[in-house]
């Protein structure tokens, strides 16, 4: 057998996937490392206060989680039975009949993201989205190998005929919403909206993934039935903690339909066996406890706050001419900035002035509108949002 003579160059090594290639970075990833810096004031990230969190109570759940060692063995794929009722009798009590069969435990909801691409997408498949859409969903979607197609929206409503007319001419596997409260937007779909989405969803043949991470934040108006209830057989239901509990728990779920729910199933297995046996029985022990209830209402007066805060001072801060939406709930303010301004080279000189946020941009799956930002009002008190806004104010000469 004759060997390369030693001069030759080795082989190159096997290039990287397209798919792996087609997912842009997170600029909030991104610029979390330059607004790390204590002295800057960041409504970029979508984070939840930490102040907020019940350490108490979170301690409690996983010191009685740890009486039974069985919460450190390896457990099904489906998640724990107990934490699976729980998060079923609050679906149920918010007039979604729900059982635990109905639920699958995720590593939080991102992870439930992959595991619905996994089980229903083939590379070249088309989705829709909102445009524009939460960045790691779009993500996750490309490294999918999925075809995105943004449904645009007319001021701040969806444009249901145009979620009709793309639903025709591309056939999509699914659209996919976070129709409360949305990231980046703060927008939700109002009842007609909601009902016509549904609608259009059975007329045309094709799934909703109900993304509702934010649904409990609530401050103001009233709760609207979700898509599911509207349309059972055609959606995909995705919760999480996250936002109401701790991200850091990573606990999330799918309410499947009855249709997906073992390809689902072997999905998750592939993916990690199952979530944390630890974090589940501790959020089980939690939900029981009774101290999340207390815990929310905490969360939702100090957000309410922080939300009034913003939406008073943001006449100050933007320029003329300006436009921005006031939400019910949720994380997110969403502006725009007059004709001709750029948000991104806006940023540029907030970060000189130790403030930050997300230019719009990176959240459109199409042509993106650089006029537009996100701006995140739960992480600080009142006072450090208003000063924030200040500094923001003086990057556009004080908003005039
Ligand atoms: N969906 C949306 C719309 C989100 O904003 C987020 C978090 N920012 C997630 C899903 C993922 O949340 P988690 O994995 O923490 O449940």
């Amino acid at each position: 057998m004759s060997t390369a003579p030693s001069s030759t160059a080795p082989p190159r090594l096997p290039s990287r996937s397209q798919r792996s290639g087609s997912a842009k970075t997170s600029p909030v990833r991104d610029l979390l490392a330059l607004t790390e810096r204590p002295e800057v004031i960041s409504f970029a990230g979508g984070l939840p206060a930490p102040e907020l969190f019940d350490v108490e109570g979170i301690r409690a759940a996983f010191d009685a989680a740890l009486d039974s060692p069985g919460v450190l063995q390896y457990s099904t794929s489906e998640g724990d039975p107990k934490l699976r009722e729980e998060v079923a009798r609050r679906y149920t009590a918010d007039g979604l009949p729900t059982t635990a069969s109905d639920l699958i435990i995720t590593t939080g909801s991102q992870q439930a993201l992959g595991l619905i691409s996994t089980t229903l997408l083939d590379p070249g498949d088309t989705i829709l989205v909102e445009e524009p859409c939460y960045l790691a969903a779009l993500q996750t979607f490309a490294l999918a190998g999925a075809r995105v197609v943004g449904v645009p929206y007319v001021g701040d409503d969806l444009d249901l005929e145009a979620l009709e007319r793309l639903a025709v001419e591309h056939h999509p596997k699914f659209f996919y919403t976070v129709p409360t409260f949305q990231n980046p937007t703060g927008r939700t779909h109002d009842l007609e909206a909601r009902r016509a989405i549904a609608a259009i969803a059975q007329r045309r043949g094709f799934r909703i993934v109900e993304d509702e991470p934010y649904r409990q934040l609530r401050y103001s108006g009233d709760a609207l039935p979700s898509l599911a209830e509207l349309a059972p057989d055609h959606v995909i239901g995705l919760g999480s903690f996250s936002k109401v509990i701790a991200p850091g728990l990573r606990i999330g779920w799918i309410r499947t339909t009855a249709d997906i729910h073992s390809s689902v199933t072997i999905a998750k297995q592939a993916a990690d066996l199952h979530t944390s046996t630890i974090d589940q029985a501790a959020a089980a022990h939690y939900l029981v406890s009774g101290r999340g209830e207390p815990a929310l209402a905490r969360i939702l007066a100090a957000y309410a706050a922080r939300r009034d805060a913003m939406l008073q001072a943001l006449p100050s801060t933007l320029p003329d001419g300006s436009t921005w939406n006031r939400p019910d709930g949720g994380m997110f303010v969403w502006a725009r900035l007059p004709e001709g301004m750029d948000a991104t080279s806006s940023l540029a000189s907030a970060l000189t002035r130790d403030v930050a946020f997300v230019p719009g941009s990176s959240f459109f799956s199409g042509r993106p509108d650089a006029r537009t930002l996100r701006l995140s009002f739960t992480t600080y008190s009142p006072a450090r949002i208003r000063e924030g806004l200040s500094r923001l104010g003086a990057t556009w000469g004080a908003g005039r």
